[in-house]
């Protein structure tokens, strides 16, 4: 039996469900956030966001504690619990946690994605002995070493140029033979003599005894695979979406996002998606911030 009422719960306070709650918040509705982890989501391992909000350095920790605090002023309550369902219950849903039920009227799913795993020998083992996805937190401790960069899109050169301020080489491995990412964070890496590519390649596994010592590097053409010697290994291969919970009738792509019509509704009346677990979202900050606001007013908008 649900025992709350919200005219709004949004599932996951990374920046687009913060700013969604907020937004709703201060159009009227009552408005709950849920996070099972740290609030902030992908950002928070950002030390200096790229271009939002505008005019301003900001990290991404300072962005969501901004936005938690001013959640928190609009009366937004922040509930630490994760969803395991969300079920229709009349004209409303149930949303159940591992530690109880809520009634809302209505619902954003902010749940946003986590980093993908390489998934090679070596990963699990290393995690935080040499095995890093937060370039911002963990470059300091790669002081003149040389460190393995995975993918080529945004991710993996933005922090490749993280770990350049740090380490003596970053080694971007590449199973392309093209960059993904910006020509602005292409340019940037190309110029950085710190920064080169290993093309055409992944890695195979990750090797050491207590920490990282080298990873083994495979050639895409001919499997032909070679060791090099690196203290770190970072690995930004894209992301996958946190969309277990959400109803089967709330359709997916074949990787897993949901998929939202023209006003980012999902195939179920009165259920959104937002930001990074949306099929077709930008994948920038402003997009979120841009998404999370149009929601939020549709969101009034049904319930008035
Ligand atoms: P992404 O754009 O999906 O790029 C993933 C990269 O990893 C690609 O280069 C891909 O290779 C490679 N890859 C995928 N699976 C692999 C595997 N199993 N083994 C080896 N390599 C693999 O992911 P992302 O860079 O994390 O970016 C995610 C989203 O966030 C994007 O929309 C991006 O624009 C956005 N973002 C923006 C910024 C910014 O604006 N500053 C910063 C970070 C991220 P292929 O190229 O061959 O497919």
């Amino acid at each position: 039996m649900a025992q709350t009422t919200y005219d709004l719960i949004v599932i996951g306070e990374g920046i687009s469900g913060l700013t969604c709650a907020s937004y709703a918040a201060r159009a009227g509705l009552k408005v709950a956030t849920f996070e099972s982890n740290l609030f902030g989501g992908l950002v928070l391992n950002v030390n200096e966001l790229d271009g939002y909000p505008e005019n301003r350095n900001t990290s991404g920790a300072d962005l969501a504690s901004t936005l938690m605090q001013s959640n928190s002023n609009a009366g937004v309550a922040s509930i630490q619990e994760e969803i395991t369902a969300i079920r229709p219950s009349g004209p409303a849903f149930e949303v159940a946690t591992g530690a109880g039920a809520y009634a809302a009227r209505s619902a954003v799913i902010a749940s946003g994605a986590r980093l993908k795993k390489l998934g090679v020998p070596g990963e699990r083992e290393f995690e935080g002995r040499g095995v890093s996805s937060c370039a911002d937190c963990d470059g300091p401790m790669f002081q003149n070493e040389d460190v393995i960069v995975v993918g080529g899109g945004d991710s993996a050169l933005q922090e490749a140029l993280v770990l350049a301020q740090y380490c003596r080489n970053v080694k971007v491995v590449h199973r392309g033979d093209a960059l993904r990412a910006q020509q602005r964070l292409a340019q940037q890496a190309r110029a950085n003599p710190k920064i080169s590519v290993i093309w055409k390649s992944t890695v195979a596994a990750i090797l050491g005894s207590k920490m990282v010592e080298g990873v083994r590097i495979q050639r895409t053409a001919d499997g032909k695979t070679e060791e090099t010697p690196c203290a770190g290994v970072f690995a930004y291969i894209g992301l996958e979406p946190n969309a277990g919970f959400a109803p089967a009738a709330v359709a997916r792509d074949g990787r897993g996002y949901l998929i939202t019509n023209d006003g980012l509704e999902t195939a179920v009346d009165g259920i959104w998606a937002i930001g990074a677990v949306r099929a077709g979202y930008g994948g920038l900050l402003r997009d979120a911030a841009v998404e999370a606001r149009r929601v939020a007013e549709s969101v009034r908008d049904r319930l008035d």
